[in-house]
């Protein structure tokens, strides 16, 4: 069965103390959200180990930003995935557009990171989607597929279980612009159907799939009453507890 999710995706943000703060005002107010609903938090890689300790024991889940393309060895400034576990994290984001952007994230290395972090024993929370200029031409769908079939098409309806897709429009992303609800759930329900073409039916119901860009207490109402929008990954709305906790009160 696919899950509901509100996965708050801090960035570049907040100091560790001032993290450690956000954690502790999200956990305050996680018994108002009903079960069905998972928050997950998060973090740049210094803030794990502390927040861990925060929200364990609590129903917030913890997630990083990245991991390594290697298992260990000679990387420096690297995090691998066996480390990401050791400090407590069940969750990673891959994939996120800014690391595309700024940091030369290709598909092939997202195949290496998710084997990485699967092995590991982490979920996955894989981004894909397109920017203005796709967006504009009318590539949209075609960008999500290849983005989709490159990275996942490489895994087992086994390793589904363990992964999650967040749609994430380039052009939505911190911009205040927000896909509209019918947008959203048009590539949603394209995503699954590709998901389907390869592992079958009932893999594509069960996976969950987040939607992302600009989503806020505003508008989260509307984008979760989507059939197959299953929550969202949130950015700038994820750094003030109290409108994190609203977007996941609007299932
Ligand atoms: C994100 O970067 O994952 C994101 C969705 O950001 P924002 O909510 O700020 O658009």
């Amino acid at each position: 069965m696919r899950k509901n999710i509100v996965a708050g995706n801090w960035k570049m943000n907040t100091t560790v103390p001032e993290g450690i703060e956000l954690a502790k005002a999200v956990v305050a107010r996680s018994a108002e959200v009903p079960a069905e609903v998972k928050l997950i938090v998060a973090t740049p890689f210094t803030h794990l180990y502390p927040v861990a300790e925060v929200v364990k024991g609590t129903v917030v889940g913890l997630s990083a930003e990245n991991c390594a393309d290697h298992a260990k060895g000679a990387y420096t400034g690297e995090v691998s995935a066996d480390m990401l576990v050791s400090a407590g994290c069940e969750y990673t984001i891959l994939g996120h557009s800014e690391r595309r952007q700024y940091y030369g994230e290709t598909d092939e290395k997202l195949v290496e990171k998710t084997k990485l972090a699967l092995g590991a024993g982490l979920k996955v929370i894989l981004c894909v989607g397109e920017n203005l200029d796709e967006r504009e031409a009318g590539k949209h769908f075609d960008v999500c597929e290849a983005q989709i079939k490159n990275v996942l098409y490489n895994f087992t309806a086994e390793d589904m279980k363990s992964i999650i897709v967040a749609y994430e429009p380039v052009w939505a992303i911190g911009t205040g612009k927000t896909a509209t609800s019918e947008q959203a759930e048009e590539i949603h329900a394209f995503i699954r159907k590709v998901v389907a073409d390869k592992f079958g039916a009932q893999v594509a119901d069960d996976l969950t799939i987040l939607y992302g860009g600009s989503c806020k207490p505003s508008n989260a109402k509307e984008l979760f009453a989507q059939p197959d929008i299953d929550g969202g990954l949130i950015g700038g709305a994820s750094l003030k507890a109290d409108d994190f906790i609203a977007i996941a009160l609007a299932f």
